[in-house]
């Protein structure tokens, strides 16, 4: 907060933008952004920073971050191969039916 007397009414606040670090102007000493741009930016960004979460790969146990609600494996090698496994399961599970 700046404090009455630090500062001169009439004058532009100096503020550090939150999302490039520039310096810049603006007459309301609430502001948090350069422009409307990086305001877009830094929202998008957060907003696909809090979607990410860690999952632990069904097929190899490691765990891998992902935005993904239904992603299971950490790659596509590891997806592939738990299918092939299933399948193997099933149709082993077949033959002895
Ligand atoms: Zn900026
Ligand atoms: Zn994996």
């Amino acid at each position: 907060m700046i404090k009455a007397g630090e500062h001169k009414v009439g004058e532009p606040f100096r503020l550090t933008c939150k999302n490039c670090g520039k310096t810049f102007e603006s007459i309301r000493s609430n502001t948090i952004f350069c422009c409307s741009k990086c305001c877009a930016d830094f929202n998008r960004h957060e907003k696909t920073k809090s979607r990410e979460h860690e999952r632990i790969c069904l097929n190899c146990g490691q765990t891998f971050v992902t935005s993904r609600a239904d992603k299971k494996y950490c790659s596509e090698i590891c997806r592939n191969s738990a299918h092939i496994a299933r399948r193997r399961a099933k149709r082993s599970k077949e033959k002895t039916e």
